[in-house]
C-alpha cells in the first residue's frame, strides 16, 4: 500500500507552509519558535528547494545551488536558525575571472575590487569611490526607473571591461540585466561588497539536516513528499485551508513559498482576485533559469588550487545573450575541495550557465539527451584549460536543465531567481487581496539568492505573526 506521507496530521494549525525552499524553511521555524502550530509542506523527498545536493555512486555529493552569498547570512542565520549553524559559513577568498579582457583574482569585497578598477583599469579613485558609495546608499524606496546600464554608464562610460567585472558576478548570482532597475543591482552588489563571499562549509546537506532538527525541536509538523494542488479561499475571501495529496486540512494563514505566479493562478485560483491585481500578477516577469554539469573526480585524484569560483568567458566585454546562448561561451566553475565538505576527501566541481527555458522545453527526448551530453562535453573541454588532466581523472558527470529545476522545485520556466523586480510588490500586496494568504520566496532580485529567501522569511514570518496576534 503507498505510504500516507500525511498520517496524523491535525486538522487545522495556525500555519501551513507550502514548500520548503529557504524562505519556507525560515518562515516555518520563526513561527514554531514563537509558539504558533506550523505544518510545512514540500512536494519533493527533501528539504531545501533550490538550496539541495544529490548524491551518486562511488560516494559524490553535488550541491546544486550553495557556489557563494553575503556575509549577511551569518546574521540571519545567528538569529533565526542556530549559532551552530552561523559558525559553519566561511569566506571564500579566491574568486577569479578568466576571460579575453582580463585574467585576476580578487577576494571580492569593496577594498580588493577599489585596488583592481583603480590599479589595474586606471580609473580615478574618486569615482570609484563615489561609485561605490552611490550603490551602497540605493535602497528600496528611491528611484526604480533608473536601469542598471544608466548608473554604469555615468560612472564607466565606454569601459565594458570595468563593466564585466562588475556586472557578470551578479548576473550569475541572481539572473539579473543592465536593463533591470540599479537599486538591484546597487543592493545586491553592495551586500556581496562588504566582506566578499561566503559559503557553507559541510555542504547543503549538512546546512538542511541542521535546519530540519532545528524545525523539529520548535515543533514544525514537516511532511514530504506533499504537493498542495489547492489553496482554499471562503467566499468573503480568507485562506481556510489546503488540499495537499487530495486531503484537506484547515488553517488561519497560509504561506506559499511556491512560485508566486504559481501561487497565484495554480493555487489559488485568478477568481479570487481582484482583477487589476490580476493584470498586474500577470505582467510580472519570470527570472532565467540555469544549466548545470555536475563533474567527480575519482577517488583519489585531486587537482592543483585554481580558485572557489571562477567566471570563465571566452565573449568579449558583457553581453547577456551571449550568457544565455545555448551555444555557452561562459561558465561559473564551483570548485569543491576537501575542506569544503570537512571529513569528504572527494574533488568536485560544478559549471553553471544562465538559461532560457524555452531553448530547452520544445526539444524532443533524443535531442534533449544529445543537448546535455553535448554540454557536457564542451564544459569538459573548457575545463582542461584549468584541470589539465580532467578526462583521465573523470569518474562522473552529468548535466541539468531548466527542465530539471522546473520538475524538482515546481517552479514555472524552471526560474532559477523567481522573478523580475514587479514581482516584489506583488508578492507584498497578497495579504491585502486575501485575507492570511502570504508569499515568501525568490522574488524582485533582491528577496532572491540564499540571503534573499531567508530575509525575506523572516519578514513574512513577523506579518504573519502580527495577523495570528489579532
Ligand atoms: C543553479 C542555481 C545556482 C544558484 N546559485 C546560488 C548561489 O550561489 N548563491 C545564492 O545565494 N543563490 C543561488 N541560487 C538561488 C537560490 O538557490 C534560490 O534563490 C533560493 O534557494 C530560493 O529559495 P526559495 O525560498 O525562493 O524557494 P525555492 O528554493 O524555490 O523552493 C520552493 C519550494 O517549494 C516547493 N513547492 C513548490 N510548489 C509546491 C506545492 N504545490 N506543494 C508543495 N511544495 C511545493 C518546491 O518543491 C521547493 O522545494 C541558485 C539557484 C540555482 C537554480
Amino acid at each position: 500500500m503507498a505510504k500516507d506521507f500525511l498520517k496524523d496530521t491535525q486538522d487545522q494549525y495556525d500555519v501551513i507552509v507550502i514548500g520548503s525552499g529557504l524562505a519556507g524553511l525560515t518562515s516555518a521555524n520563526i513561527l514554531a519558535r514563537a509558539g504558533r502550530s506550523v505544518l510545512l509542506l514540500e512536494h519533493h523527498y527533501q528539504l531545501g528547494g533550490m538550496a539541495t545536493w544529490f548524491k551518486r555512486q562511488n560516494g559524490h555529493i553535488f550541491d546544486i545551488s550553495l557556489h557563494g552569498f553575503p556575509i549577511g547570512m551569518i546574521k540571519s542565520c545567528r538569529k533565526y536558525w542556530t549559532q551552530e549553524i552561523a559558525d559553519s559559513i566561511v569566506q571564500l577568498k579566491h574568486i577569479r575571472f578568466e576571460n579575453p579582457q582580463f585574467s585576476l583574482e580578487t577576494s571580492f569585497d569593496r577594498e580588493d575590487f577599489t585596488r583592481i578598477i583603480t590599479e589595474k583599469f586606471q580609473v580615478p579613485m574618486e569615482t570609484v569611490q563615489r561609485f561605490f558609495d552611490t550603490a551602497r546608499g540605493m535602497n528600496f524606496f528611491d528611484d526604480q526607473a533608473k536601469t542598471t546600464r544608466e548608473l554604469f554608464q555615468e560612472f564607466f562610460p565606454g569601459r565594458d571591461d570595468v563593466v564585466r567585472l562588475l556586472m557578470e558576478p551578479i548576473t550569475y548570482a541572481n539572473g539579473s540585466t543592465l536593463e533591470d532597475p540599479a537599486i538591484t543591482y546597487g543592493i545586491v552588489f553592495s551586500n556581496f561588497m562588504s566582506k566578499g563571499v561566503y559559503t557553507f562549509q559541510g555542504g547543503t546537506d549538512k546546512l538542511v539536516a541542521q535546519m530540519k532538527a532545528e524545525m523539529e525541536k520548535n515543533g514544525v509538523d514537516i511532511r514530504i513528499r506533499s504537493e498542495v494542488q489547492k489553496i482554499e479561499i471562503s467566499p468573503d475571501r480568507r485562506v481556510t485551508g489546503v488540499v495537499v495529496n487530495g486531503k484537506r486540512i484547515g488553517c488561519r494563514s497560509i504561506i506559499s513559498n511556491a512560485n508566486l505566479k504559481q501561487t497565484i493562478f495554480n493555487l489559488a485560483g485568478p477568481e479570487n482576485f481582484d482583477p487589476a491585481f490580476v493584470d498586474e500578477a500577470k505582467a510580472v516577469r519570470l527570472n532565467t533559469s540555469s544549466c548545470q554539469v555536475y563533474i567527480a573526480l575519482k577517488p583519489g585524484e585531486s587537482f592543483d588550487h585554481c580558485g572557489d569560483l571562477l567566471f570563465h568567458s571566452e565573449h568579449r566585454g558583457f553581453d547577456i545573450e551571449s550568457i544565455l546562448s545555448r551555444n555557452v561561451s561562459s561558465r561559473t566553475f564551483s570548485f569543491y575541495y576537501p575542506y569544503t565538505r570537512p571529513g569528504h576527501d572527494r574533488y568536485v566541481i560544478v559549471s553553471s550557465t544562465n538559461a532560457r527555458y524555452e531553448d530547452w522545453a520544445s526539444l524532443s527526448e533524443p535531442d534533449y539527451e544529445a543537448a546535455k551530453q553535448d554540454l557536457i562535453e564542451t564544459t569538459l573541454d573548457c575545463l582542461q584549460r584549468y584541470v589539465p588532466n580532467i578526462r583521465e581523472q573523470l569518474d562522473h558527470a552529468e548535466a541539468s536543465t531548466p527542465r530539471t529545476f522546473q520538475f524538482y522545485t515546481r517552479h514555472l520556466q524552471g526560474s532559477s531567481f523567481g522573478t523580475k523586480f514587479e514581482g516584489l510588490g506583488v508578492s507584498k500586496k497578497l495579504p491585502e487581496q486575501i485575507h492570511g494568504l502570504f508569499h515568501a520566496g525568490s522574488v524582485g532580485i533582491i528577496m532572491s539568492g540564499w540571503l534573499g529567501a531567508v530575509n525575506y522569511g523572516v519578514i513574512v514570518s513577523n506579518d504573519v505573526d502580527k495577523l495570528l496576534t489579532t
